[in-house]
């Protein structure tokens, strides 16, 4: 049996006439011979009904604090009305559509309520309704727990259901189906000029996702890379035939623009606050591990780490500075926090080795009078810290010095 997974976003299903170019997309699948198995996200976007920032709005403004499980339950609804529209949009259209839950579906998860973590998933239901023709329509983001309670598996999870069904489906594809024409040298909110990638590697996919791009869910990519199946990103609003993403071997790619380019990407993360502790003999001969110790027993993520003799520097998320802060005083060390920074990064399997990146790095952004904060590199990746206000410059002159808007 010839399977693929086709996941649709938030925009895509978030009207009748959207739905109707869905049900295109779906048909051709079925005339090329494949079985389809659909995946949905909630309708629309922030504001609109049924969206999933609306369902936590409708959630908080009874307890701003209300807990993670009561959470998760409000926002499975909106994936569960998309579903049973979308299958009602199939079944009118004469296609014998069944809608499933996740848990329905076989996805099981742990009850790490709001970023559940998929332990298993078990596609005999979803086979056994193939194998009679049906189209299951399934709900994205969301899991169930061995006690049957749902669960959600983190925001832009319904890439991630695709993905997880995809793998245990064995599927022959993924086509990620959403609002732009697949995955750009940068998003194109911030960068007029950002051009459609025809291929990128999982690698490197997975690395621009890490690292802010939020076409498409880095959990996704690393399931789809982990069973080998190749992952499309593509537009329900066009014909364009998309993003593959694959482990593309330097040496069997006859495609030169994913061999040549240094730089693959340009992307950011927001929302980020720098820490700079100072370190002195009263803190005794572990007082780094004292702090980072102290950042992991509190469930605090760090990241852009230096190590100097005297001061260590980290970067945490924004909404976690002020139990880091708390936290910290109680160590009795002598810190700083400074707020509004970002993290903007370069992305590219092709600058291993290259002598110069740095340099152009760097030259982009001083001549743009951009103050760095920050540096760290990887073989594939450089990144910096800079002030929040300067992303958009920072991300437009990278984009240039790198070549990227050619
Ligand atoms: P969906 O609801 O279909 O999952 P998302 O909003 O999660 O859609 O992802 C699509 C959006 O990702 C685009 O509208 C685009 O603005 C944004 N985006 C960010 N970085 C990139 C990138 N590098 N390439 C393409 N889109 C990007
Ligand atoms: N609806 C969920 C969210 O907004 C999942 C998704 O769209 O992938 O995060
Ligand atoms: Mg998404």
């Amino acid at each position: 049996m010839r399977i693929i997974v086709q996941k649709f976003g938030g925009t895509s299903v978030a009207s009748p006439e959207v739905r109707e170019l869905v049900l295109r997309k779906i048909e051709i699948a079925r005339d090329q011979g494949f079985n389809p198995v659909v995946v949905v996200s909630a309708m629309g976007r922030q504001g609109a009904p049924y969206a999933t920032d609306t369902l936590i709005d409708i959630a908080r403004s009874a307890y701003k604090n209300i807990a993670d499980r009561e959470l998760d339950q409000i926002m499975c609804c909106g994936e569960m009305i998309s579903a049973v529209i979308m299958a009602g949009t199939l079944q009118a259209a004469g296609m014998d559509a069944v809608m499933l839950t996740g848990g329905n579906a076989g996805i099981i998860t742990d009850d790490n309520f709001t970023d559940a973590r998929i332990s298993k998933c078990d596609p005999t239901r979803i086979i056994s309704y193939l194998k009679q023709g049906k189209v299951p329509v399934v709900c994205g983001f969301q899991g169930m727990t061995g006690e049957g309670e749902f669960t959600t598996l983190g925001r832009g999870g319904s890439d991630t259901s695709a993905a997880v069904l995809g793998a245990a489906l064995k599927a022959d594809m993924i086509e990620i189906y959403t609002d732009v024409e697949g995955i750009m040298t940068a998003d194109p909110r911030i960068v007029e000029n950002a051009k459609i990638l025809d291929c990128i590697s999982y690698g490197e996919v997975c690395q621009l996702a890490h690292q802010g791009a939020k076409v498409i869910h880095p959990r996704a990519v690393e399931i789809a890379m982990q069973k080998n199946i190749p992952l499309v990103v593509k537009s329900t609003f066009s014909e364009a035939p998309g993003t593959l993403i694959t482990n593309i071997a330097k040496e069997d790619n006859d495609n030169v623009n994913v061999v040549d380019r240094v730089a693959t990407g340009v992307t950011y993360l927001a929302n980020i606050v720098q820490v700079k502790v100072h370190l002195d003999d009263t803190m005794g001969n572990d007082a780094s591990f004292k702090v980072f110790k102290t950042m992991a027993d509190n469930g605090i993520s760090v990241d852009l780490i230096n190590i100097h003799p005297g001061e260590i520097m980290f970067t945490i998320n924004a909404d976690q500075a002020e139990k880091a802060s708390i936290k910290l005083k109680r160590l009795s060390c002598k810190f700083e926090i400074l707020e509004h920074c970002a993290k903007v990064s370069v992305v590219g399997g092709g600058m291993r080795e290259v002598p110069g990146v740095m340099a152009n790095f760097i030259e982009a952004l001083s001549r743009n009078k951009i103050v760095i904060l920050q540096t760290v590199d990887s073989h594939t990746s450089i990144s910096v810290l800079v002030p929040q206000s300067d992303v958009g410059a920072a991300v437009k002159s990278l984009h240039e010095k790198f070549g990227l808007s050619n």
